[in-house]
């Protein structure tokens, strides 16, 4: 199962991916987390992206498209992926399916979690005080402009799938549990 979890900042995709990880038994490749850990490690993309992603900014398309590339080539990889915040802008998306095509794969869905602003700026902040503010970019202001961002590059991909035939939408203003189990229907139906 290759799939794409599509949706703003604190829909759950994160939350969402856990699940499918272990119903699935495939990873998930979260550009987040990855950017998060080399920051984190001090290495020189770490360096490159630390001050966008405190913005709330988009890295380049190139660096999140080179870390993708690589990922998918890894072993763990070979029987699906979870694609969780990639890709993030029609080039990304463009260039993902370049990539998939010389490795002879296609995707098989993309899960749209739909969620309304507001909810989500009052969810992420509780986030972050539960976390302990751990996330830099988890403060209203950079929130504001990660919503943005989302809702004018990303957003557009929806359609940009749908043109496919490949996107299933599901409602992730539910309870986690049910926004699986719309998540589990969707994929079977
Ligand atoms: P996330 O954990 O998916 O919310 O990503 C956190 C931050 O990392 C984003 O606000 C961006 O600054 C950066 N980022 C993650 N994935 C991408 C991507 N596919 N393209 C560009 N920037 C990204």
């Amino acid at each position: 199962m290759r799939l794409i979890l599509l949706g703003p900042p604190g829909a759950g995709k994160g939350t969402q991916a856990q699940f499918l990880i272990d119903e699935f038994g495939i990873p998930q490749l979260s550009t987040g987390d990855m950017l998060r850990a080399a920051i984190a490690a001090e290495t020189p993309l770490g360096l490159e992206v630390k001050d966008i992603i405190a913005r709330g900014d988009l890295v380049p398309d190139e660096t999140v498209v080179g870390i993708i590339s690589d990922r998918l080539d890894e072993e763990d990889c070979k029987n699906g992926f979870i694609l969780d915040g990639f890709p993030r802008t029609t080039a990304q998306a463009e260039a993902l399916e370049v990539l998939l095509e010389d490795k002879g794969l296609s995707l098989d869905a993309v899960v749209e979690i739909k969620a309304d602003a507001d909810t989500l700026v009052a969810r992420i902040l509780k986030r972050a005080a539960e976390s302990g503010g751990a996330r830099e970019d988890d403060n209203e202001e950079v929130l504001r402009n990660r919503l943005d961002v989302y809702e004018e590059l990303t957003a557009p991909l929806v359609e940009y799938y749908s043109g496919k035939g490949l996107v299933k939408s599901v409602d992730g203003m539910a309870g986690i549990e049910e926004v699986t189990a719309s998540i589990m229907k969707a994929l079977k139906g």
